[in-house]
């Protein structure tokens, strides 16, 4: 019997992806959303996301953020393709003990999140469960099929990009974890973005529209692992500045106070939902001219996979694995 915690959830992936493949798929499994044609011009996107109380959010997290959370998770998916979110179904197992006030309450986070950009909420379905509360959530999207950003593309030469900051979500769940000592203005900073993360649709448009970027990934399992996927499902390998990498002055607070290496939080702690992608590098220009929060972290090189990190003193360090994989194995 192979286990889950022994063979990990990229192990169990990698054994069911073949059996996903069909004519209008263009893509299956293995990227943030699956994509089929629509026509000769669209596709469709679909993305799921579950959450599972203890494992996902606390017993004690304000229930409007988890379901502010659980949409705002698959909008980044629909974003990191560079497409338009359209349509969500919910499903919910709760037990037979469970608050239903508590619930409305999440879905009323859930419906906070659908009104600010325009997702309509079609439907779903309610179950009982035995133990702990269970959210589901599919999300659909749609965009034009020459300008879907795979993660396939990149390609030797590229500067790779993140946009905002990172380590603030992991900031966040510290506080919320922790008893860490913090001005108030900095422990609602990193709750905010635990809580209430930013999908960077408008980014993920305007930069599908650029036809610059070669590949692109939302930052959901750590930086370390988000770009390892890029690079081996691109075939290269990545080398990233551990001076470029951008943190906010609240997460570096956090750390300070915590004892926290901030690099090694702000490349593994994940749930940042920024998007990290790769372009080559005569198109630099046109992904520095739109006006959104980017910075320029490092380069696609030739490799085998891996990723690397530069210190300042011009040393690279294979970065391991570092990022969450949900069952502890691969
Ligand atoms: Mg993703």
């Amino acid at each position: 019997m192979d286990r889950f915690k022994d063979i990990g959830e990229f192990g169990f992936i990698d054994r069911i992806a073949a059996h996903a493949q069909r004519n209008r798929v263009l893509c299956g499994i293995g990227d943030d959303c699956a994509v089929m044609a629509a026509g000769q011009e669209r596709v469709r996107l679909v993305t799921v996301d579950a959450m599972v109380e203890g494992i996902h959010f606390v017993p004690q997290a304000p229930p409007e953020g988890v379901g502010y959370k659980l949409l705002a998770a698959s909008l980044s998916d629909v974003a990191a393709m560079g497409g338009k979110p359209t349509d969500a179904v919910v499903a919910v197992s709760a037990s037979g003990d469970c608050d239903a006030g508590y619930v409305e309450r999440i879905y009323n986070g859930l419906f906070a999140c659908a009104d600010r950009f325009d997702v309509a909420v079609v439907g779903g379905d309610t179950t009982r469960t035995s133990g702990a509360l269970v959210l589901s959530l599919t999300l659909t999207g749609e965009m034009a099929r020459d300008q879907v950003c795979y993660r396939s593309g990149a390609q030797v030469g590229d500067a790779v990009y993140v946009s905002g900051t990172l380590g603030d979500a992991a900031g966040g769940l510290g506080v919320i974890l922790g008893d860490v000592d913090l001005p108030g203005k900095v422990r609602t900073a990193l709750l905010q973005r635990h809580y209430r993360p930013e999908p960077r649709l408008d980014l993920g448009q305007a930069l599908a529209e650029t036809g610059a970027v070669t590949a692109m990934i939302d930052v959901s399992d750590g930086l370390a692992s988000d770009l390892s996927h890029i690079c081996q499902q691109s075939g290269v390998s990545a080398v990233i500045r551990a001076a470029a990498i951008p943190m906010s002055r609240a997460f570096i607070k956090f750390c300070e106070v915590s004892g926290k290496e901030k690099l090694d939080l702000a490349l593994t702690g994940g749930e940042d939902f920024e998007l990290l992608f790769s372009v080559s590098q005569t198109q630099v220009n046109k992904v520095e001219a739109l006006a959104y929060s980017i910075c320029r972290i490092g380069e696609i090189v030739a490799s085998d996979g891996s990723v690397m990190i530069e210190g300042e003193d011009g040393k690279r360090v294979p970065l391991e694995q570092l990022g969450y994989d949900h069952f502890g194995g691969g």
